[in-house]
């Protein structure tokens, strides 16, 4: 092991499964752009193994770990504190040792949503009408930072409905009304946003939305997932004559800034990465 290898922090994308994971690419991109010398590995942890190995990893004096499916419900459970958007989530995408020794979590998938959406896309959210299909980890922890934009309402969909009405009852409001349920009750009202967070695209499917359903002239749909090929959900909206359909690449090289932010201190420039992973897929 050269010097140079001895010295680099250590930070890892944990999953499973974990193989599919950009993450290695764009923190080590991040790390170029800024001249830091960073360790930055994608680890695939056994269901059963995930609070063990976090801890094992921090007490080797790893510095830092992104958390993907299926375990950010349990990173924001194992962590000593989480800070307010991780709270409002119940979920963490990220994990950090402090000073003192405690593992500190945070959700950094609104702000990547987000900055994409609004940022990047220029998508206006203010006022929009948001259908949100999923009521797992990636739907609670894009919530906060949506309602945050005021959208003049949100319906969250998905396939086990008892868990969308849960996830509206906890974020519903006089200013902003949430709704939920299952996808045959989407209503027929005409949507500006529809944003696929369902995990459905790794299955090559998507969700069973009504043939009924209206979409306003300007509507856009966003799915999370992303790849080289068009999901179903992006394909379905394309078909349906959505006005600018975009995928979750965005929010993922959004996420890992504000991640490298986080641990390093310095907010990378996220554009000429996504360019580059789209030339790299073939986009
Ligand atoms: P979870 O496992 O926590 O949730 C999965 C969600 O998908 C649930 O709402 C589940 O419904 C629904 N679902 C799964 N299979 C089906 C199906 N066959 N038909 C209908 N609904 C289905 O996953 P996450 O929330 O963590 O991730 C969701 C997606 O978001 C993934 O594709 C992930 O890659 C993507 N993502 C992208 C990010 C990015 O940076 N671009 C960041 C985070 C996530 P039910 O409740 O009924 O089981």
């Amino acid at each position: 092991m050269t010097n140079t290898q001895m010295l680099r922090d250590r930070f890892a994308v944990v999953g499973n499964p974990i193989g599919h994971s950009l993450s290695p690419t764009i923190h080590s991109a991040f790390a170029q752009q800024t001249n830091q010398a960073i360790d930055y590995q994608a680890v695939l942890v056994a269901v059963d193994d995930f609070e063990q190995w976090v801890q094992q990893f921090f007490d080797e004096g790893g510095h830092g770990l992104n958390v993907t499916l299926p375990f950010k419900t349990r990173a924001f459970t194992l962590a000593d504190q989480a800070t307010p958007r991780a709270q409002a989530a119940g979920a963490a995408n990220f994990l950090m040792r402090d000073e003192a020794g405690s593992i500190i979590a945070d959700n950094t998938d609104g702000k990547g949503l987000v900055t994409d959406m609004t940022v990047n896309a220029d998508w206006p959210l203010r006022d929009t009408r948001i259908l949100l299909l999923g009521a797992g980890g990636a739907v609670r922890g894009v919530i906060p930072a949506l309602l945050a934009e005021a959208p003049h309402c949100v319906f969250v969909a998905n396939r086990t409905p008892d868990r969308a009405q849960q996830l509206a009852q906890a974020w519903t409001s006089d200013a902003i009304p949430v709704s939920g349920g299952g996808y045959h009750e989407v209503p027929t009202e005409a949507w500006d946003v529809i944003i696929n967070g369902t995990s459905t695209g790794l299955s090559n499917e998507m969700p069973a939305l009504p043939e009924s359903m209206a979409f306003s002239p300007l509507c856009r749909a966003y799915d999370m997932a992303y790849g080289r090929a068009p999901t179903p959900f992006m394909a379905w909206a394309s078909a349906r004559g959505v006005a600018e359909v975009l995928d979750g690449l965005g929010m993922l090289v959004e996420q890992a800034a504000e991640s490298f932010f986080l641990w390093r201190g310095e907010y990378p420039e996220t554009t000429s990465v996504v360019s580059s992973l789209r030339a790299a897929s073939g986009g």
